[in-house]
């Protein structure tokens, strides 16, 4: 994603299939205390023909380019109010910006709405960039080839876009007799966040799709050798802020070499940076996932992700599994990676600065006073300063893992995936959910398709594709979540 934070999935690939091949039995989700599920239950034939649908949702969505920038996604907008439309389901196209409207439909359970139990479907219109040259097939087509729907956006996130429009088409179909109002949410801009963003939605029409309940990208399903191995419910992220370091000193002629020479003093306090490692801090969700994660990895790695826990071995299992999976790391502190670095305009001038970037991913709850404090400190440099920039990420709550909506999804996944443990998450990069979090939503990150490292790494990249068995299967399971959830049995 564009910008400052948003690359979920490439981190994804590199941090939640790494998982080997160890079998996760029943025995082990009751030793865990995970919900325990029942065989998987064959799609029906209605399912599979609503996933069939569905499908050609997602081709057609494929087809209405909404790369962004420009976005452009009021064509998409339109295209699903053509089919809420041909349900008998009204809906709003709301303009944000010229060519770029979000639509917002809404099945209620009675005349008098409570935003507080609604249940709000969301998903993004826009997708990023292609590099056409490296595409094997039009990425705009929406290609059909061997068992796999090609297309920028396929999975992120025109597919999670359809199947929840194939689960709210189907509450109407069966006339579901609802115990909450469902919202479906399509957003524009998540791909740069700017001024046609669901920020920009919320301040302006909070009202009209208010809810406490949501879900969102930002989860995974992994699939390993045609199996689950699990999914990660993300219910929580870190919080990005980028930080300059800059040294001033004294600009001189090159051939007299100075003291204070800004570039020789960056170089120092980068190489400081970064070889300084935050506190390890379990928050509520690591906690669960480090708990779910231990028996589906090998013996050894387990016995130490097992030990994170302890007063006695805990220090010792952090460095371990640190240096094991660096998205593991990434889970258990704040993390600071240089990413830009500029000095000169001359090989034979030494410049008066030189100017660094920091990426800082801060865990929920921490603050980044306390952490440039220690790297003030570490650094030791009056030449030295850290500014903190403007476009900081937003510090939002974390939802909860106690509450019906979050045991539903549990659940749902559990049935539909033969059994599979089901893990919350906390995300290292930055969804939309922080903006609901903060208007008290409890919001989940899914993203309910199979999908191995392999398709995983083409999101953003280049040969985006989905399997259309995982597409089918991430419908059903949309389709159930509304159904648990949402209707009176
Ligand atoms: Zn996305």
């Amino acid at each position: 994603m564009i910008g400052k934070q948003k690359s979920w999935m490439g981190v994804m690939a590199l941090g939640l299939a790494i998982i080997g091949e160890n079998s996760w039995g029943a025995n082990n989700l009751r030793a865990q205390g995970l919900p325990v599920a029942p065989p998987a239950v064959q799609s029906t034939p209605s399912t599979t023909a609503l996933s069939q649908e569905a499908l050609r949702w997602l081709t057609d969505l494929i087809k209405i380019n909404t790369s962004n920038p420009p976005g452009a996604e009021e064509a998409a907008a339109k295209y699903i109010a053509g089919i809420l439309q041909r349900e008998g389901i009204s809906s709003e196209i709301v303009p944000l910006t010229p060519g770029r409207s979000a639509l917002i439909a809404r099945l209620r359970n009675s005349a008098i709405a409570d935003p507080s139990r609604a249940l709000l479907l969301v998903a993004h219109m826009d997708v990023v960039g292609v590099d056409r040259s490296r595409w094997t097939v039009d990425p705009f087509a929406g290609v059909l080839k061997d068992g796999f729907l090609y297309g920028r956006g396929a999975v992120d996130d025109k597919g999670m876009l359809a199947a929840n429009l194939a689960a709210f088409v189907s509450l109407k179909r069966a006339n579901a007799r609802l115990n909450r109002d469902v919202i479906f949410l399509a957003t524009c801009d998540e791909e740069a966040f700017g001024d046609a963003s669901i920020k920009v939605l919320i301040a302006k029409n909070w009202d009209k799709f208010a809810a406490g309940f949501a879900i969102n990208e930002g989860g995974v399903v992994v699939e390993k050798g045609s199996k689950v191995l699990y999914t990660a419910v993300q219910a929580s992220e870190k919080v990005t802020y980028n930080v300059d370091v800059v040294a001033r000193g004294t600009s001189g002629h090159a051939s007299i070499p100075l003291k204070d020479n800004p570039v020789s003093h960056l170089a120092a306090a980068i190489d400081k940076i970064s070889g300084y490692s935050a506190p390890v801090h379990l928050t509520a969700v690591t906690r669960r996932y480090f708990e779910g994660i231990a028996p589906l990895v090998d013996d050894e790695v387990g016995k130490w992700v097992r030990s994170l826990d302890t007063a006695d071995r805990g220090e010792h299992a952090a460095r371990v599994i640190s240096d094991a999976n660096p998205a593991w790391n990434a889970m258990l502190r704040d993390t600071i990676s240089p990413t830009m670095l500029s000095a000169g305009v001359r090989a034979n001038v030494i410049p008066a600065e030189a100017r660094a970037t920091l990426n800082v991913r801060l865990l929920p709850g921490d603050t980044i006073d306390t952490l440039l404090g220690q790297l003030n400190k570490l650094i030791n440099d009056p030449q030295v300063k850290l500014e903190v920039q403007q476009n900081a990420g937003l510090a939002a709550p974390t939802s909860s893992l106690e509450n019906d909506f979050y045991n539903s999804i549990v659940k749902s996944a559990a049935q539909e995936f033969g059994g599979a443990p089901v893990l919350p998450y906390q995300s290292t990069w930055g969804t939309d959910s922080a903006q609901l979090r903060l208007h008290n939503v409890q919001a989940y990150g899914l993203v309910p398709f199979p999908l191995t490292e392999e398709d995983l790494k083409r999101m953003h990249g280049n040969d985006e594709r989905i399997p259309v068995a995982s597409f089918s299967k991430g419908v059903d399971l949309m389709v159930r979540i509304v159904n648990d959830f949402a209707v009176s049995h």
